[in-house]
């Protein structure tokens, strides 16, 4: 089997985004910014899902959900400060 990205570090790195967006924005921030966006452009091109799909490629978010899928712990802190 070919290696590569799997589907299941993909949709981590896609959710992984979101969290940061929910730490960056607060939970009525993320809410509002989320219902708002998605009024106004749906989901296909809703700023903060085109956001997380980006980080479905990019490689620190990926790097992240290995090393979560892998430990099976959530410590973002250690992938900041290496
Ligand atoms: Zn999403």
């Amino acid at each position: 089997m070919k290696r590569g990205v799997g589907l299941t570090e993909k949709l981590l790195a896609h959710e992984l985004a979101h969290v940061l967006q929910w730490r960056l924005l607060g939970v009525f921030g993320f809410m509002y910014d989320y219902a708002r966006f998605f009024l106004r452009h749906g989901y296909a091109r809703h700023p903060l899902e085109m956001a997380a799909r980006l980080a479905e490629q990019d490689e620190y978010f990926l790097h992240w959900a290995r090393e979560i899928l892998r430990t099976g712990r959530n410590q973002p802190e250690e992938q900041l400060n290496p």
